[in-house]
């Protein structure tokens, strides 16, 4: 497995020929921030520049969005809200009682 030098893309297997997804630019005007992104479409772009833009403090997660316009490669520009969702995970560690007499 290895990880296109271009869009990223992680290939599981070398024989197929892989091909780059389209180029988007995403913007944020607000913060004066933009990033050239590799996506299947316009909604992908976005998501993955939400995902970028959140890293810091995760604003979206907590309910926050971001207003972006998106430029295809043929120019078009269209504009989009994201806006992000934390899915809670649990686990669970069984604990045997042997580690429970070492604990106290
Ligand atoms: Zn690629």
């Amino acid at each position: 497995m290895h990880q296109c030098k271009i869009c990223e893309t992680w290939i599981y297997c070398d024989n197929l020929k892989h091909v780059c997804p389209p180029k988007w630019k995403v913007w944020d005007e607000e913060i004066d921030y933009e990033l050239d992104i590799y996506a299947i479409d316009e909604e992908e772009a976005v998501t993955k520049f939400a995902e970028e833009w959140d890293q810091d403090d995760h604003s979206l997660l907590q309910g926050d969005h971001v207003v972006v316009t998106v430029k295809s490669s043929e120019g078009v520009e269209t504009k989009w809200k994201a806006t992000g969702e934390a899915e809670p995970t649990y686990y669970a560690t069984k604990i045997f009682a042997t580690e429970t007499k070492e604990d106290k």
